[in-house]
Formats: C-alpha cells, structure tokens, sequence
C-alpha cells in the first residue's frame, strides 16, 4: 500500500546541503522531511579522511560526519524517509513528488539538494583505488599529496584548475589528456604552460590505475597513445580525475532552469524561478562543490524557504479577514 504524506518543507537529499537545510527548519518549528535519496549521507560516505570541515582540529571520516549531522537534523526534529523521489510536480502548491514505490510527498516548499557526481572514467583500478591514491577532487585531497607527484587527468577548465591548485602541494604535476589541444578557457591555458612545475601528456588514455602491494595504494597510471596505440607507464602517487561533474537534475529537466545541468537560482539566494521552490548545494554550484558550501547553502535555503511561508501565511491570514 502506499501513502501520501505532506511537510511544510521537504528536502531532497541527505548530503551536507540536505541535513543542515533539515537541521536549521526543523529549528524553525517547520517539522522538515529529508527524503534521502539512494546515498544517505550524500558524497562524504564515500570518502574517507576530511581535513577541511570547520570545527575539527583532527582529520574525521566523511561517513562519521554525516552521521553526526543527521544525528544532529534528527535531535531537533527533522523526519528522515528513506526513498528515492522518481516525478515531481511543480505545477501547483503543494508540489507532488513520487517515490520509487510510488509514496507521494506533497510539500509547502521544496529545498533540493540533489548534489553532483563526480564523472570517473571507468577503467580498471579506479574504483578499487578510489581514497587510495585516485580522487576526483583536487581542493579536497590535495593536501594529502604534499611533496608528492601527482597526475591530473582531463583538458577542461577543471583539470587545468586542478593541476593549478595541485602546484601549492606538489612540484610534479602532470596534465593528461587524450587530446593533442586543451577545451579550457585560453587564460587558464596560459597559466598552465607557463607554470614550471606542471608537465603535459598530449594523446595519452589512461588504460588502468595500477596498484602497489598490499595496501600500497596507487603506485601510477598506464597510458595508450591515441595517435600510435603505444602502451607506457607514468609512476604517480596522486591521480585526479577531472573530467566534469553530472549534477542530479533529470528530474527537472523542462520544470526548472537549468544552466549545463545545474539549477539556476537567483544571484544570492536559493530561489529557484518557482516559488516555494529552493535548490542548495552542489546541485546549484558548478564552482565549489565543497561540504562547507554546500552546508551554507541548505542553510540560506531553509532560511528563505521559512521566510517564504511566513508571507504566504500572513497573506493568507489577511485574505480570510478580508473575506469575514
Ligand atoms: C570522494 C569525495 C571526497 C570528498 N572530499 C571532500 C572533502 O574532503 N571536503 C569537502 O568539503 N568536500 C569534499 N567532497 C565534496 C563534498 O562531498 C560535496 O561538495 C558535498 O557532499 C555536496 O553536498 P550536497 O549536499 O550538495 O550533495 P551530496 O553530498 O551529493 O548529496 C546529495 C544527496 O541527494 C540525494 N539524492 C539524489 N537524487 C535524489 C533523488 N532523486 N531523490 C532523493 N534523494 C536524492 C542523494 O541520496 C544524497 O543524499 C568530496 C567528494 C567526494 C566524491
């Protein structure tokens, strides 16, 4: 049997944006849904050390936070529904969204915080080795690789701004790229050729991550040229893989403005084009894609999602005794 069930506010997605929107309404008495989504806890369950979250002088583990966080949301009185919301109607208030087993959620306001996934390049080793020497995010872990060599891969504007970033950690970066010319943005292109520490693969695949013994973690990267099929190994520490992140907004595809995938909200705020309708996190943000800025956002959008249903009661209010 299925069931309808109705939030002043819902929140879709349980990562940072999700769980602080969650923890700042339910502080506002709103009694917030989080509907979680296939990953609770959103991308930090799948990494290990975190080193850049405020408040912890040690590293933590990404999967610890987010349990704290919904530990947090749920103490001042979050509900958490483990679903997957496959339709959504925007159309009208209260919106109506429709979980994978068909439970209908309608909402007063909605925050999504949906995220975005890193791209990977789905060769050999790179799942296995994934927090062991492969990463997607530079800003992230680069930290870790202090000292280090370190290999980004892909041509963009993220992994020119990657290898960049990497230079404050580490004097051997290699840039690689399948491609014998670079899609990045010529002012970004110029830095990187001109940086001495940054070296360039041109027509090189990366075929596998190769792994050391034991728990060695990465040990480096074999390469196909593109031109010639020749087959050649690049020792590495650190590889990133930086070929472009996938925002999770299928589902509002023709509902609301999207902007390459991510969804468009007025400058400064959370506002989506549809009132009542809020977007936080990594869903919105094509720039930082960071657990902090993420949290700012959930919390800008409980903000304005409980500002918007203080007016639409006051209006409501002003109506009925104007009818009386
Ligand atoms: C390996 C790795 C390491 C990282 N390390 C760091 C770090 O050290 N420091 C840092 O600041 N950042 C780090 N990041 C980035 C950080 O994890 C993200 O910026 C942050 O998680 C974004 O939060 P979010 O809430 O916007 O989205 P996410 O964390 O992506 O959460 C999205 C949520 O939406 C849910 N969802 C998606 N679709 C649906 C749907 N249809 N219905 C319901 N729910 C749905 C998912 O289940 C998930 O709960 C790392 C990321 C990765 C992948």
């Amino acid at each position: 049997m299925t069931t309808t069930t109705h939030s002043r506010m819902l929140i879709l997605g349980s990562g940072p944006a999700g769980l602080s929107a969650a923890i700042y309404a339910a502080r506002a008495g709103l009694k917030p849904v989080v509907v979680q989504g296939m990953q609770p806890g959103g991308q930090l369950t799948i990494t290990t050390d975190v080193e850049n979250y405020p408040g912890f002088r040690e590293v933590i583990q990404g999967p610890w936070l987010m349990q704290e966080m919904q530990a947090q949301a749920e103490h001042v009185g979050a509900g958490m529904v483990w679903d997957q919301i496959v339709d959504v109607d925007l159309s009208q208030r209260p919106f109506r969204l429709t979980g994978d087993g068909g439970n209908v959620y309608t909402a007063d306001t909605l925050v999504i915080s949906t995220g975005a996934q890193a791209k990977w390049l789905g060769v050999e080793g790179e799942e296995a080795l994934s927090g062991k020497g492969v990463s997607a995010c530079a800003t992230c872990d680069g930290f870790f690789y202090r000292g280090k060599k370190v290999v980004v891969i892909g041509g963009g504007n993220t992994a020119v701004e990657e290898a960049l970033y990497l230079t404050n950690h580490s004097q051997d970066v290699t840039l690689i790229h399948r491609r014998d010319s670079l899609r990045a943005e010529k002012i970004l292109q110029e830095r990187l050729f001109a940086h001495p520490n940054i070296k360039i693969l041109w027509n090189k695949a990366v075929k596998r991550f190769v792994g050391g013994e034991g728990a060695a973690g990465l040990v480096g990267v074999d390469l196909i040229d593109t031109m010639t099929g020749e087959e050649t190994h690049e020792p590495t520490d650190g590889a990133f893989v930086a070929i472009g992140h996938k925002p999770a907004t299928e589902l509002f595809e023709g509902k609301l403005e999207l902007d390459e995938g991510y969804i468009v909200v007025e400058k400064g705020t959370s506002k989506t084009a549809i009132p009542g309708v809020f977007a936080a996190g990594d869903v919105t943000d094509k720039i930082y894609r960071q657990a902090v800025t993420a949290a700012g956002m959930g919390c800008m959008a409980a903000l304005d999602a409980e500002r918007f249903l203080a007016e639409a009661d006051f209006e409501a209010t002003k109506a009925a005794a104007a009818a009386e």
